[in-house]
């Protein structure tokens, strides 16, 4: 969960979730997926195009780099002419998503996550992706998937997994795979790109495994046994003349991507345990244990184990009248959801004023409590299905009363993981470089992200990308560097 700017906050009194909401996004702003989307045309595309890359930013939170974006856009213009002719325009975003990852689109809406930018390692890798994925959209392939309407409109399945798309097929992808190999060696870069950016992220899928594992680009594009070795084969059989890299050498590419948060990011609140804090907003609630715990640019929550019952918090906007939203709530959002209120009470919570409306709607009932806390109206929706409301309210009430502004042992919690490109020493091991510049990642993270081995020795004046804790802090102050301290291990960890 993410601090906006005010105007966006507007955008986020969105409708009942899940359990109680139809998959309807209410009076937020967001604008309703037709019911049974047909994608005839390219206008059809660029249409619901448009309002999912507004959903996906709402979901997922965009990454502000303007340089690195402008880069990435070069990189893909210099594609384009090469790729099918289409009425829409392109455009490129990074999503800020932590596991390597990248999606298009209808209507030319390219994304790349912060988590695959941190693990190219070069300019041919990265071509080839977004290749690939102007492909997928200039091919529209899209357009033959069936449960579109499911995919656009993600507040329909409740709580959707950050960057979870309904996959392509397997031949759509070497389809993808081909085209964008294809667009790129004929803008001037190595095919390869795709193979051995394939292997990167296969690489690092493995180092994932057993921790709760983000979708990433597997899941988007499921892979194949056959499907790297294609790559390899199709880029040994593909004439092509290079053209300068627009990152003139690979120091240049590096620093391209210097800066980018490796991991969770703070700036969307962290989970310690089951309990929710968030620095930018000076709050934290404890949920709880056992729970699922789901952490969204635009709502933070959790399920119950067997999916029973949700607990949901979210800004309605600025404001310090938690009745008179609670009012325009019933007026509008539940309204459209479907839903009726019933018993409402005036209550204090910690020392803020709150609000709490009963509602039942055609899937479930339960509770919503307003609370307004520095400025915002906060909202906690405890929903359950069936009768079970009864059975959740005790636990919903505690999660309610347990908000609360942070307190300073919190406030030193937040800490971030940046990417900082490091020159090596002759000679030396990785696990030299990672102690004398305190790198924050582990081992086999180094490696991946480098495209080395654990036990690789490294030349004098290599360029190597390692993490550095900094303390995080609101967006606006400084970032101190934190203290060195011996580096304990902080893989890509969920966000
Ligand atoms: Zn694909």
């Amino acid at each position: 969960m993410r601090l906006a700017r005010i105007a966006t906050l507007l955008l986020l009194i969105i409708g009942l979730i899940g359990l109680v909401g139809s998959g309807c996004s209410g009076g937020g702003g967001l604008p309703k997926p037709s019911r049974n989307p047909t994608l005839t045309t390219d206008f059809d595309d660029a249409k619901l195009g448009a309002e999912a890359a507004e959903a996906m930013a709402q979901q997922m939170g965009i990454v502000d780099d303007p340089a690195l974006l402008a880069y990435i856009e070069s990189i893909g213009r210099r594609m384009l002419p090469f790729a099918p002719k289409r009425s829409f325009d392109y455009t490129f975003h990074i999503v800020n998503q932590s596991a390597p990852n990248a999606f298009a689109l209808p209507g030319g809406y390219i994304y790349v996550s912060r988590g695959l930018l941190t693990l190219v390692n070069s300019e041919d890798e990265l071509a080839c992706v977004l290749g690939h994925e102007i492909t997928h959209a200039a091919e529209r392939h899209s357009a033959s998937r069936q449960e579109y309407n499911a995919r656009l409109n993600p507040l329909s399945v409740g709580f959707m997994r950050a960057g979870k798309l309904a996959a392509y097929g397997r031949n759509q992808e070497s389809d993808a795979d081909r085209g964008g190999q294809i667009i790129a060696a004929k803008a001037g870069w190595d095919p390869k790109g795709m193979a051995t950016f394939m292997q990167d992220v296969d690489a690092m899928d493995r180092l994932t495994v057993g921790w709760s594992r983000l979708p990433g680009f597997f899941d988007s594009h499921p892979t194949s046994p056959s499907r790297s070795a294609a790559s390899i084969n199709r880029a040994e059989n593909l004439k092509w003349t290079p053209r300068p890299n627009i990152a003139p050498n690979h120091h240049d590419f590096l620093n391209k991507l210097e800066g980018l948060t490796l991991g969770a990011d703070p700036q969307e609140g962290i989970f310690e345990g089951s309990r929710f804090l968030h620095r930018d907003m000076d709050f934290t609630l404890l949920f709880p244990d056992g729970w699922e715990l789901i952490n969204k640019h635009d709502v933070v929550g959790a399920i119950e184990p067997l999916g029973r019952a949700s607990i949901a918090l979210r800004i309605t906007g600025p404001g310090d009248d938690p009745k008179a939203m609670a009012h325009l709530f019933m007026e509008s959002d539940l309204n459209i959801a479907g839903g009726r209120a019933g018993d409402q009470q005036e209550l204090v919570i910690g020392s803020f004023p709150a609000y709490r409306i009963y509602v039942s709607g055609p899937e479930g009932r339960g509770f919503i409590t307003f609370i307004a806390y520095k400025g915002f109206i906060y909202r906690i929706d405890v929903l359950a299905s069936g009768g079970l409301a009864r059975l959740f309210e005790g636990r919903g009430r505690a999660v309610a009363r347990s908000f609360r502004a942070l307190n300073e042992e919190e406030k030193a919690l937040f800490k971030v993981t940046r990417l900082e490109v490091v020159e090596s020493r002759g000679g030396e091991s990785l696990a030299d470089l990672s102690a004398r510049t305190t790198n924050e990642l582990d081992l086999p993270t180094t490696a991946v992200l480098n495209d080395l081995f654990i036990n690789s020795v490294l030349r004098d004046g290599q360029w190597i990308k390692i993490g550095r804790a900094v303390r995080y802090s609101p967006s606006g102050e400084d970032e101190e560097r934190e203290e060195s301290q011996p580096a304990d291990s902080l893989g890509p960890t969920s966000s």
